[in-house]
């Protein structure tokens, strides 16, 4: 089964920024995409309407099977909530929580006590190596372990679609490694990882690399 289905997606800004140009892909469920090209190619657009956080000027968009252009945004929201999760070059955890209320956070919509999201966001940072850190907030925590924070909100609702934009750009190399070390462990465990990246090291991870030029895909290897 096909997790993303893109046809002929076409994105512009205010009319004149034509930022996807035309895109087809199809990602199926269970792989681990990496989507890489240069700065302002696009990248974080397809990110961005894979995500439905966005939609396209044109085309057709498929995620989990859903045609997102005939969901109104309320149904996109709930689709969102419940199947999609993101992990940011920047973290966004909120400073005033702990660690476990960030990652309760992600559970808002799930419809469950917050007894339960509780002891599932606790569970959620245990598998990220954090169970010591339950009641840290941010600040006290360093980069890396902020991003396994974020990591962990971003699947506690156990999402079949994880979209990653830059989740290393702010890490040193051993943070960051650990932080890949993670979406692997995901992806293994059956969630489909899409991750955005101009760093060649975290593309090479990747079972296939979508390359993005100028707003099309240029070409879509498993080996190249
Ligand atoms: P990448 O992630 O590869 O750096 P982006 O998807 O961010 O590329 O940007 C693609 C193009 O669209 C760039 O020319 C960028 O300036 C433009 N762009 C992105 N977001 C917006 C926006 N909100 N408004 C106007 N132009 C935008
Ligand atoms: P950058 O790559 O420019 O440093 P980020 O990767 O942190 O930025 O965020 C990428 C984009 O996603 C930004 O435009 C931001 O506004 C948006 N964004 C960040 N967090 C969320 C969120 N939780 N939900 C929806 N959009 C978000």
């Amino acid at each position: 089964t096909l997790v993303v289905d893109l046809k002929d997606v076409v994105k512009r800004y205010g009319g004149s920024v034509t930022a996807l140009n035309g895109v087809s892909l199809r990602i199926a469920a269970g792989e681990m995409v990496a989507i890489v090209g240069p700065s302002g190619s696009g990248k974080s657009t397809l990110l961005h309407i894979m995500g439905t956080l966005d939609r396209p000027t044109s085309g057709t968009v498929r995620i989990v099977g859903r045609d997102v252009g005939a969901l109104p945004d309320r149904r996109l929201s709930a689709l969102r909530a419940r199947r999609i999760g993101f992990v940011f070059q920047q973290f966004h955890l909120s400073p005033g929580l702990s660690a476990v209320d960030n990652v309760a956070d992600g559970l808002l919509y799930a419809g469950i006590s917050r007894r339960e999201r509780r002891q599932r966001a606790v569970r959620a940072l245990e598998r990220v190596g954090l169970g010591h850190r339950l009641e840290h907030r941010p600040y006290q925590m360093s980069g890396g372990e902020q991003q396994r924070v974020a990591v962990a909100r971003a699947v506690v609702g156990e999402p079949p679609l994880l979209l990653a934009d830059e989740p290393t750009g702010n890490l040193d190399s051993a943070a960051g490694g650990e932080v890949l070390e993670l979406l692997h462990d995901l992806h293994d465990a059956g969630t489909t990882v899409v991750i955005v990246t101009h760093d060649a090291e975290v593309a090479e991870m990747a079972q296939r690399r979508v390359r993005v030029r100028d707003g099309a895909v240029l070409s879509e290897g498993s080996d190249s």
